[in-house]
């Protein structure tokens, strides 16, 4: 069998298991979207949004692209931050990245002249890995260097999100969060809370605590 044939028979098998667990879930979702969250994620297969925070359809409104970039020059990702804001109101935007991101590490390395799309998408990051080199370089291997700037890129994301129009002067404009994903333990450690008054290292300890009330 085909691997599209089989996805589509996993379909059917999955919509007939959620419809018997939850007859209204269709109905529902049916009715209209009002997901709290836009996640702005890598495009990367490991990390799927709904799968690492045990979400379901509806609850999350995403754009995901190499890298997890906001660039402010890109209708793309604007379009999806304008709907997100302004339609839907969501109440967070978060930048996802991941460690052992290909992107990240593609910054890093000599540009190969088969990608011309993707040099000129990661430009900015080859830009931000440029303007952190001391810091990157202290870091000595490649793939220690790569994670290093993973998580600058999302805290450059999340600086860029929260200076842009559509997010600052919004009405109640949305909490801006930095995450970052481990490949590793499949963890997520918050890079930047949009929680001012909340320090980092709570919101990690009261996210730990909550999961392991919900087991
Ligand atoms: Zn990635």
């Amino acid at each position: 069998m085909n691997r599209p044939k089989r996805m589509l028979l996993e379909n059917i098998a999955w919509a007939r298991e959620t419809a018997h667990a939850d007859a209204q879930f269709f109905p529902r979702l049916a009715q209209g979207q009002s997901p709290k969250v836009l996640w702005i994620g890598c495009a990367d297969s490991r990390v799927p949004a709904e799968t690492v925070t045990n979400a379901n359809p509806g609850d999350l409104f995403v754009h995901r692209n190499i890298a997890n970039l906001f660039s402010p020059s890109d209708d793309n990702t604007l379009s999806v931050l304008e709907y997100a804001v302004r339609v839907l109101k969501v109440d967070h935007v978060i930048v996802c990245g991941h460690y052992g991101c290909g992107g990240v590490r593609a910054s890093l390395l000599p540009k190969s002249s088969d990608l011309p799309h993707v040099n000129r998408r990661i430009a900015p990051l080859c830009a931000l890995g440029e303007r952190h080199r001391h810091e990157l370089d202290s870091f000595g291997e490649l793939d220690a260097r790569a994670n290093r700037l993973a998580e600058l890129n999302v805290l450059e994301q999340v600086r860029l999100l929260r200076e842009h129009a559509i997010v600052r002067e919004h009405d109640v404009p949305p909490r801006v969060h930095g995450w970052i994903f481990g490949l590793h333990d499949g963890l997520i450690k918050v890079l930047a809370s949009g929680y001012a008054e909340e320090s980092e290292s709570r919101d990690i300890a009261s996210a730990q605590v909550t999961s392991l009330r919900a087991a």
